[in-house]
C-alpha cells in the first residue's frame, strides 16, 4: 500500500476545501471560547461569518510575540494559550527559544494523538515501513520533534531505537551494532555523523542506512543530494515547528513537499503585505492553522517560513497541495549593500559545487559605511596549498553569480569552525542596525 490513509490522501480538491473550511470554523469557535488569546483577538467576529476560504483573510494572523505575552498570565505555565482544562494536560513541550523566551506548549492525550497521526503521514510518505529499524540520534528533552518522530514510528510499525546519551562516535557504533537501516536527523547532524564516521575509517555508506528523514533546518536540494551520496540512501525532507506541528513532507517523487491536508489549513501569503495568496512558483510566507489540536489552539499562525508554492499534482497520486521548496526563515533574510540575501543560497552553492569544503560560516559586518560579507570556509584535511587558492577564487566567482554580492573569502584550518549537533548557526550578522 502506498498511502498511510488512502481515503484522506486522494480526496478531490473541492472536498479538501470544504472539509478544511468546516474544520476551520469549528476551531475558530472553539479557540474563541476556550483560549484567552483568541477571546480577545477574535472579539466581534463570528465563526459563521467565514463562508469561504477568502473570508479567512479578514482574520488577523497570530504572531509569536503576542503568544509570549499571553503566556505570562494564569494558569502557569501556559497562560492564555491553553485551550483545555489544565488537569487534562499530559505532556509539557517547549520551543527552543533561539529567537527569544520559549513558548510552552501543552499537549493533552487527545491532541497528542492527533499530532502523531499527522506525523504518520509524513513518515509513511517518505517510505518508512515496519521493516525499518530507525535510529534517532538525539536526547529528546523537552523538544517536540523527536517525540513526534518516536511515537509516529511506533504507530507506523517501525522499530525505533532512541539514540540519546551517546556521543557521535557512540551513535555510529550503535547504528552498526544493531544494524539500523533508517535514521531521522537534522541535515547538519547527518553531515556531521558522516564526517565523524570517515574520521573513524568507516565509509558512511557502509552504515547501512536506507532511508533518512530530515528536518529542523531549510535543506537545499544540493545538501539532500550530498547526504544521499554519502550514505547511498534515500533522503527526505519535511517542515514544521513546535507551535504549528509538522505540516508538510516529501513523498518518494522527491519533488517538493505535500501539505498534510486536511489536518492543516496552509496559506502561502505575499511576504510584503501578508494578505494575498501567492501563485504557483512564487515565494511567500507560510501561515498555518492546525485544524484538530485543541489543547493549544492556533488560528493563522505566522510561521515566518518562506516557501515556494508548488504545483498541485504529483506522480505519487496524492492530491494535496504542495510546496516546491523551503527558502528559509524571514528572520534570516537580510539586506546586504541593498541586496536581499538568504544564507541558504550560499549553502546550495557550496554543497553543489564545492565538495572540498567541509564546514563554513557567513559573517556580515559593517566597516565604516560599508557592509562586508565574509565566507569562512574550512576545506577537507587533504587539500593542497595550491588548490586552496584555486578554491578561494572559484568561491568568490560562484557566490558573486549566485547572490550578486562580492564575498571576502577566508580559508580556515581543518577542524577550526564549530560543529553542530542539532541546528547549525552558520550565519552571523554583526551589524548594530540590521536592515
Ligand atoms: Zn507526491
Amino acid at each position: 500500500m502506498n498511502y498511510w490513509n488512502p481515503y484522506l490522501e486522494t480526496l478531490p480538491r473541492e472536498a479538501y476545501d470544504q472539509i478544511e473550511l468546516s474544520y476551520f470554523r469549528r476551531m475558530f469557535s472553539f479557540a474563541k471560547e476556550h483560549s484567552a488569546l483568541y477571546r480577545d483577538k477574535l472579539k466581534g467576529m463570528e465563526g459563521k461569518e467565514i463562508r469561504s476560504l477568502d473570508d479567512l483573510k479578514k482574520i488577523p494572523l497570530t504572531e509569536k510575540e503576542e503568544m509570549r505575552k499571553y503566556q505570562e498570565v494564569e494558569p502557569f505555565p501556559y497562560g492564555g494559550l491553553l485551550g483545555s482544562d489544565i488537569e487534562k494536560v499530559t505532556t509539557f513541550r517547549q520551543t527552543s527559544g533561539t529567537t527569544g523566551k520559549p513558548i510552552y506548549v501543552p499537549e493533552t492525550y487527545e491532541s497528542w494523538q492527533w499530532r502523531i497521526e499527522a506525523w504518520c503521514h509524513i513518515l509513511y510518505m517518505a517510505g518508512f515501513r515496519p521493516r525499518h529499524r530507525v535510529f534517532l540520534p538525539f536526547g529528546y528533552n523537552v523538544y517536540v520533534a523527536f517525540w513526534e518522530a518516536h511515537f509516529a514510528s511506533e504507530k507506523v510499525g517501525c522499530e525505533l531505537v532512541p539514540g540519546g546519551a551517546l556521543d557521535t562516535k557512540g551513535r555510529i557504533h550503535k547504528i552498526l551494532e544493531i544494524r539500523a537501516n533508517g535514521m531521522m536527523n537534522t541535515p547538519t547532524y547527518g553531515l556531521h555523523i558522516a564526517e565523524e564516521a570517515k574520521s573513524m575509517g568507516i565509509d558512511p555508506a557502509s552504515l547501512g542506512i536506507e532511508r533518512m528523514l530530515c528536518a529542523g533546518e531549510p535543506m537545499p536540494s544540493a545538501t539532500r543530494k550530498r547526504l544521499e551520496e554519502l550514505y547511498q540512501c534515500h533522503v527526505f525532507d519535511h517542515i514544521g515547528g513546535t507551535e504549528p506541528c509538522a505540516w508538510a513532507g516529501m513523498c518518494e517523487a522527491k519533488d517538493g513537499m505535500h501539505i498534510i491536508e486536511p489536518f492543516f489549513l496552509v496559506e502561502i501569503l505575499d511576504r510584503e503585505t501578508l494578505k494575498k495568496e501567492v501563485d504557483e512558483g512564487e515565494t511567500g510566507v507560510a501561515v498555518v492553522t492546525p485544524l484538530g489540536r485543541r489543547s493549544f489552539p492556533l488560528i493563522r499562525f505566522n510561521t515566518k517560513d518562506l516557501v515556494i508554492k508548488g504545483k498541485d499534482s504529483c506522480s505519487c497520486g496524492r492530491t494535496s497541495r504542495k510546496i516546491k521548496e523551503v527558502v528559509g526563515r524571514t528572520d534570516d533574510l537580510r539586506k546586504v549593500r541593498g541586496v536581499l540575501f538568504s544564507p541558504k543560497t550560499v549553502e546550495e552553492v557550496l554543497r553543489k559545487e564545492f565538495q572540498e569544503v567541509e564546514e563554513f560560516e557567513i559573517v556580515v559586518e559593517r566597516r565604516g559605511l560599508m557592509d562586508v560579507i565574509t565566507l569562512r570556509a574550512e576545506p577537507n584535511p587533504g587539500i593542497t596549498v595550491s588548490s586552496i587558492e584555486q578554491t578561494k577564487a572559484r568561491l568568490r566567482e560562484s557566490l558573486k553569480i549566485a547572490t550578486n554580492l562580492s564575498f571576502n573569502v577566508i580559508m580556515e584550518p581543518p577542524g577550526s569552525l564549530p560543529r553542530y549537533t542539532l541546528k547549525a548557526k552558520r550565519f552571523k550578522d554583526l551589524r548594530e542596525d540590521i536592515p
